[in-house]
Order: structure tokens, then sequence, then C-alpha cells
């Protein structure tokens, strides 16, 4: 391993971390290095980015620290039995390259997570010094997003909120019993004791902050998870409803719904094909039906069918529009803000753009259309000053009429 130049690591351990989709770096404080102060910005355009293997955009240098392990989760490329390349970076070596990165404009920060080496709080130690080292000796105010280790120390995972902007802790698995079967070493109760003490740090710092406005900021853009899809049996509605539990206890920024991939060698309990990643699509629309359009879990899992799977040929607020068709039309000059969240095509800002219109003037369907990308998706559930949709709401044919068209890739596209 310590023969490796940075170049191979570098290509070794950014592969390796591919498989984590937890990171972006929304929602964190302002930060720049205007007027010659420190180095980096949580600002700001004009860098590289890296994309997953699904083609989601990633702006971080989003590297392990190492891909060894002692432990043997089912799932993981990096796990002990796993017969890949190794690779380890050593903690000035990820700082550096971090630097370098950032200079020359390829990245906004740093994605950092490592497989666990000799212990949980040695490793946890050297991923806190990545990013005290980025602060304190480097004065690096970009984004920093650390993956902590639920095992080690809680003061050690404390110590990556006071440098990080955000810190993730996976749950992994949406159930308990998937937990156990792949990824035996792991234990629920501390990943969730782990995430809750990140939430009381992260909330007794934003309320020192509300009375001491030199307070220093910890996680500003909170904390995350990332729950693996199609690796058990958990169906979506199981999925959605673990993740509703999730925010509500653990204040979490974001969950990341991670399709399962195949990976070389895998363990024969694993299913052999990874799941359509339409279906980690649905999930996250469906996260954002119950974080931004007042859906409740179980509004969304009335949507699946009986084997509680969401639909995978039309997203889960239509879905829920054809299913429970007695709710529309409603009535768009009218009708209150949580209603029009539920018409299928209107997003939170056109609804919120209707309210303030419709405040000095009737609104028609032609108004409605200049808010939306779809105005046939919308026509069936509202009604306008010049536009009722009579029989058309009702129409058995309505989900065909409505759903996206199928494409026919061509085979020389430019
Ligand atoms: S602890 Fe993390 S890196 Fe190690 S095998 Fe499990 S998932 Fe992979």
């Amino acid at each position: 391993m310590s023969r490796l130049g940075p170049q191979e690591k570098l290509a070794i351990l950014a592969d390796a971390a591919k498989y984590d989709a937890s990171c972006a770096s929304s929602g964190t404080a302002k930060r720049n290095s205007l007027g010659g102060k420190g180095i980096g910005s949580t600002e700001g355009m004009g860098i590289c980015h890296a994309y997953a293997p699904d083609g989601r955009c990633i702006s971080l240098l989003k590297v392990l620290l190492t891909n060894s392990c002692i432990f043997d989760c089912h799932y993981c490329i990096n796990r002990k039995s796993s017969n890949v390349r190794r690779a380890r970076f050593t903690v000035e070596e990820v700082v550096q390259l971090t630097l370098a990165f950032y200079r020359r404009n390829y990245i906004e920060g740093l994605f950092l997570s490592s497989g666990i080496i000799r212990s949980p709080n040695y490793t946890m130690e050297q991923i806190v010094e990545v990013a005290r080292s980025l602060r304190e000796d480097h004065d690096f105010r970009g984004y920093v997003h650390l993956k902590t280790i639920p095992d080690a120390d809680p003061e050690l995972v404390r110590q990556a909120g006071v440098h990080a902007d955000r810190v993730s802790i996976n749950v992994e698995l949406p159930t308990a019993a998937g937990l156990r079967r792949l990824a035996p070493e792991k234990d629920g109760d501390r990943i969730e004791g782990a995430m809750k003490d990140m939430k009381n740090a992260i909330e007794e710092k934003r309320d020192a902050r509300k009375r001491f406005k030199n307070a220093p900021s910890f996680a500003p853009a909170g904390q995350s998870t990332q729950m693996i899809v199609g690796a058990d049996s958990a169906n979506d509605g199981d999925i959605v409803q673990r993740a509703a539990t999730l925010y509500g206890r653990f204040g979490l920024r974001r969950i990341y719904y991670s399709a399962f991939s195949p990976i070389p060698d895998a363990s024969a309990i694993l299913p052999l094909r990874r799941p359509p990643l339409m279906r980690e699509h649905r999930l996250y629309q469906s996260d954002w039906l119950i974080r931004f359009y007042g859906f409740t879990p179980g509004e969304v899992a009335q949507t699946a069918d009986d084997a509680g799977m969401l639909a995978l040929d039309i997203d889960p607020k239509l879905a829920w529009a054809l299913k429970f068709r007695e709710h529309f039309p409603v009535d768009v000059n009218r009708a209150p803000r949580e209603l029009l969240l539920r018409v299928p095509g209107l997003g939170v800002k056109a609804v919120d753009k209707i309210l303030s219109s419709r405040r000095w003037r009737s609104l028609d369907l032609d108004d409605v259309a200049r808010l939306t990308v779809s105005i046939a998706k919308v026509r069936p559930f509202i009604t306008a000053r010049n536009w009722r949709p009579t029989l058309l709401t009702d129409r058995v044919d309505l989900k065909r009429r409505l759903q996206p068209k199928l494409e026919q890739l061509e085979l020389f596209a430019p």
C-alpha cells in the first residue's frame, strides 16, 4: 500500500467512494475568502464536477481516507473479505490534495469517509484531524462533509461537527433485520444513539449562536444519512415510513437513497441485480412530498401496490391524485395552499406565485400555464376563470394520457 503514488491512491480511493450517495453542499453557512482572508468559499461556481455512477453531479472532492476495513458488511466493496486493491492516504495527503484541488478551482469542498482501520476511534481521530488541519492550519473556508463512525467515542463524533459543515451517520439499511443480516458488526441502537447525540449538539450550538453572536458554529449544514435501497427485502412503504421516523427523531437535513449496486465478488445473500434507478428517484420524490408538500407517510404509502412498492411509471403525487380523484378539481382562485400543493404539476414556487397573484386578479388557465412545465398534467385537476375539466378528471384513461411517453433512444443520436 505504501508504495502507491498519490495519483494511484486517488484513483482507488475516489473510485471506492462513489458508492456513497450522501453528499450535497446545500444548506450551509455562507463563508468566503473575500478581502484576502483565508482560502476557499462555500459560495460561487466555477468548479469541476464529478459524477456518481448514476449520473448525479457531485462538486466535491469525494474520497476515502482508506478502503481497508476491519468490518465485513455484505453490500460493501471495501469489506474485509473483498478482493480489491487497497490504498490509504495519510491525513496530510488528504489535506494537501484538497487545498491543491481547491486552488485550481476543481472542487468546492471535501467529502471524506473511510473504512474502519484499527478501531472506530482511531479512524474517527484521523477523519477529524483532516478537517481540523484544513480549518485551523490552513484557514480553509470551503465546504467540508465528514462521514462519522457511530461506534467511535461520542466526543470524537462531536469534534467532527466542530470542523465540518455537514456530518452524516449512515443508517445503512431501512430495517433493523436488514442491518443485522447484511452488516452484522454494526449496531442499530448505537447508530441511532450517535444521531441523537449529534442532533442535541447541533440544537445546543444553534441556541448558543442565537444568544451569543460569536459562539462557534457547529455543523451548520446539519446532519444527513443514507439508506441503501434494494439490498434487503424492505419495500417502498417500509422505506418511506422509516425515513419519516428518522426526520422526526433526529432533525435530519437530508436522507439519501442509494440504489444498491451489485459489487464484484458479491456475497451470496445479496440480490444479483440492482433495483431500477427509477425506484431511487420515486423515493426521492416521496421524500419531497412529505417534507415540502404536506403529505403524510401514510398518504404516500397509499399509492403503493399490494407489495408496498411505489409506481415506477408515474410519480407518487400523480399516483395519489389519480387514486383520490374525489379531492379534485381544486379552484386555483380559491383553494388553500395545502390543496394547491396536491395538484400534480404544481410545485411549491408555482403555488406561492398563484397565491400572491390571485390577490390582485382572477387567474385563468394561461396564467397557470406560465407557472408550470406541463399544463396538460395540471388541467384535469384544477378549475380556473375560463377552465372546467368537466369529465376529464374522472376519465378511466387519464393515467395513460398523463404518464410520460417512453422514448426509443436513437442509436446514433448526437
Ligand atoms: S464499515 Fe463501512 S467501509 Fe467497512 S465494510 Fe462496512 S460499510 Fe464498508
